[in-house]
């Protein structure tokens, strides 16, 4: 079902359809796959089905080498009457799993669809739990379930089960918080940018250590690296912080506008960041000259998968040359997207939620030189002579800041550069 809202008085501003249907997203366990990367002494123990453990299986064997520190632990079909011994069966599986594997410093009980698990009170057995393994380590719950849960949001509903573990600040001293996973390289280059801007007390939530948890409070000033984290943000502005808007770092323009949007607030005019980072700029512009020839002029369709989709078309249009057919997006946080509204403007259609027929009906009809989409749909659009890009690979790879603007959109040029290769190919 599909109904049209101008979500907005604002001309400048793009018009919103709102649809509502089916939907072909994962859901929250995939965050998982990253979220272990990132926390490198966490555990995720997702309590669910059959069906999550070979969501988690088959995704991370596809997608990462690493030693485990996830596992499922499968509870029978069992009636309420049995719920005590559910209990009793997670604390058996949790004491077990710690005794064999001392080195966790965070344990996750990620909950799902299975409707034994969502009679199951995870948050409280977090707690009794904790009680009982006291300063070892923490312990905290959330849920990755389908029903809940796209598998942006499961990184989203993580680090919100994470906020009431961070240390009060002692004092009212400005610092910044980063807030949203990227990879490690990412927060190198991030971390020097800042130190060329004399912002030193920098902060990366969530950190690569589970105990190096970012003070929180009225000093507190959070900025954003990922767009998917609504419930985050509303835990830490409970908790005394103050929300940096900016545009997020995707692309030359964007990584520089959020750079100017943190430094501002301590006393930076935009022009002088600018001039501070006019290297990175440089060397980032120099990068995407190659890969723009291929996105010049192409047109692209983003269906609703991973909340990047404002931000990436956004870049993809005004750095890229690309053309916009319709951005989708799953969900549209108004706050957090304010300053990507501003710069998308009024003539592109947005569309918030989804409706899968209606939606591919428009992909069919448009016929773009390239869909992001989700990978169940990407196999029957390229049968239709469609390119596609899985939107889940944007998330496994660092896009974030002036080092990566290239390989960034050389993601998007890739697929079309090998259409254009089998085309000579099946001339010659
Ligand atoms: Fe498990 Fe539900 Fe995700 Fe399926 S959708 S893998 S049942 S949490």
């Amino acid at each position: 079902m599909s109904q049209v809202i101008a979500r907005t008085d604002n001309a400048a501003l793009p018009s919103v359809t709102v649809e509502r249907g089916e939907r072909a997203v994962f859901c929250g366990l995939t965050s998982i796959i990253w979220l272990h990367r990132r926390i490198q002494d966490a555990f995720f123990l997702v309590v669910g089905s059959r069906t999550c453990a070979h969501l988690l299986q088959s995704a991370a064997g596809v997608m990462i080498f690493a030693e485990p520190r996830f596992a499922t632990a499968i509870l029978g079909e069992r009636d309420l009457a049995g719920m005590a011994d559910c209990h009793e069966e997670l604390d058996r599986v949790v004491s077990e799993l710690l005794e064999r594997r001392p080195d966790i410093r965070r344990l996750f009980l990620v909950g799902s669809c299975p409707s034994e698990v969502i009679k199951l009170d995870l948050a409280n057995a977090a707690a009794r739990l904790q009680g009982v393994h006291d300063n070892r380590l923490r312990i905290s719950a959330f849920s990755g379930s389908g029903i809940e849960t796209t598998f942006t949001q499961g990184e989203d509903q993580c680090l919100a089960s994470m906020v009431p573990d961070l240390p009060e600040a002692p004092d009212a001293t400005q610092r910044l918080m980063v807030v949203g996973t990227m990879a490690d390289i990412v927060e190198e280059q991030f971390r020097r940018h800042f130190a060329q801007l004399g912002i030193s007390e920098v902060d990366f939530f969530p950190a690569a250590r589970a105990d190096d948890l970012p003070v929180v409070g009225p000093g507190t000033r959070i900025i954003l690296a990922q767009p998917y984290l609504s419930d985050t943000v509303s835990a830490l502005l409970k908790r005394g912080a103050k929300l940096i808007t900016a545009p997020y770092p995707l692309g030359i323009e964007g990584t520089l506008g959020w750079f100017q949007a943190a430094a501002a607030e301590w006393g930076r005019s935009a022009e002088s960041v600018r001039e501070a980072l006019v290297i990175p700029i440089a060397r980032a512009e120099k990068s995407l000259v190659k890969v723009r020839e291929s996105l010049l002029g192409r047109s692209i369709h983003f269906l609703p998968d991973s909340q990047l989709e404002i931000p990436l078309a956004r870049f993809l249009r005004d750095e890229c040359g690309m053309l916009l057919t319709e951005v989708a997006t799953p969900y549209l946080d108004q706050t957090l997207m304010a300053e990507e509204l501003q710069r998308l403007g009024a003539d592109v259609s947005v569309v918030e939620g989804s409706d899968l027929d209606s939606a591919l009906a428009r992909v069919r009809s448009h016929r773009p030189d390239l869909t992001v989409c989700g990978m169940g749909i990407a196999n029957p659009l390229e049968a239709e002579g469609l390119r596609t890009k899985w939107s889940i690979e944007l998330i496994f790879t660092p896009i974030q800041g002036f080092d990566q603007v290239a390989d960034l959109a050389g993601l998007f040029a890739r697929p079309l550069v090998r259409e254009r290769k089998l085309e000579v190919g099946s001339w010659s």
